[in-house]
């Protein structure tokens, strides 16, 4: 891997970690699990995904991705972490649902296959690379005109500071502890102003939040913590 890339190793590091752990759907990325349905619902309502052609960016160990291709999409995913595109290579395999997996970066790829994809999906991934500007770029780039491409994040703010890191990571156990950094946890206006300025216009938003009575994530209005977003890449 070149040293210019735009990755921080530790990051790729702490996830390869956990690789063998990444299907537990009681284990560390539970909560990947359970929101899955969730953003795959937000994406569906902007992309029928019969035969799209989609680029999974950060796919980790394969939950949305093998989610998009269950769904009649034909999946790319891509990650920087070997030992988490095994696993994904492994339980495609076992689920029997066909995915390619590749370790390549969001840039090296869209310099190899501008407009190839139809939408592009980036979730939960921006909030771990030192430079989130250029990822958003290369999705762009990665997608024809008027494809869509779909983000996920942390909200940056008190609220998202309390329930993401100390109630995730300290108070409930959701999440591994030093999972996320506060300092890296992105505002809407911010994203949507980094997606503008790389021809993407914005479609919506929505947020997860989670109930920790119900111990149910639910998708609505309040962006507050973590939330989800579409864009357009605009079609000239
Ligand atoms: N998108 C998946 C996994 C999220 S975890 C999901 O939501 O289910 C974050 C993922 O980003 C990890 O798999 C990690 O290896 C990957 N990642 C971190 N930095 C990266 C980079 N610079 N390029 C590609 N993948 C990266």
């Amino acid at each position: 891997m070149s040293t210019t890339e735009n990755v921080h190793q530790h990051e790729i590091n702490k996830f390869g970690a956990l690789a063998e752990r990444w299907w537990d759907p009681a284990g560390e990325f539970k909560t990947l699990h359970a929101v899955n349905p969730l953003r795959l619902q937000f994406i569906r309502a902007h992309v029928p995904l019969a035969d799209k052609k989609i680029v999974d960016v950060g796919c980790g160990g394969g939950i949305l991705s093998e989610a998009l291709s269950a769904s009649g999409a034909e999946v790319l995913g891509i990650d920087l972490s070997e030992e988490l595109l095994s696993v994904a290579d492994l339980h495609g395999l076992e689920s029997d649902v066909r995915v390619s997996y590749q370790k390549i970066s969001a840039e090296t790829l869209a310099e190899q296959q501008a407009g190839a994809f139809d939408a592009v999906t980036c979730m939960e991934m921006l909030e771990h690379v030192p430079n989130p500007i250029s990822v958003v770029r290369a999705c762009s780039k990665l997608v024809k005109p008027g494809g869509i491409v779909f983000f996920s994040t942390l909200n940056r703010n008190p609220k998202a500071y309390l329930l993401a890191i100390v109630g995730a990571e300290y108070l409930l156990n959701m999440i591994p502890k030093g999972t996320h950094e506060y300092s890296t946890f992105i505002r809407p206006s911010e994203l949507t102003r980094w997606a503008r300025e790389a021809d993407l216009e914005l479609l919506g938003m929505e947020g997860i939040s989670y109930n920790p009575l119900t111990r149910q994530f639910s998708i609505g209005s309040d962006l507050s913590v973590n939330y989800l977003a579409a864009f357009r890449r605009s079609a000239e």
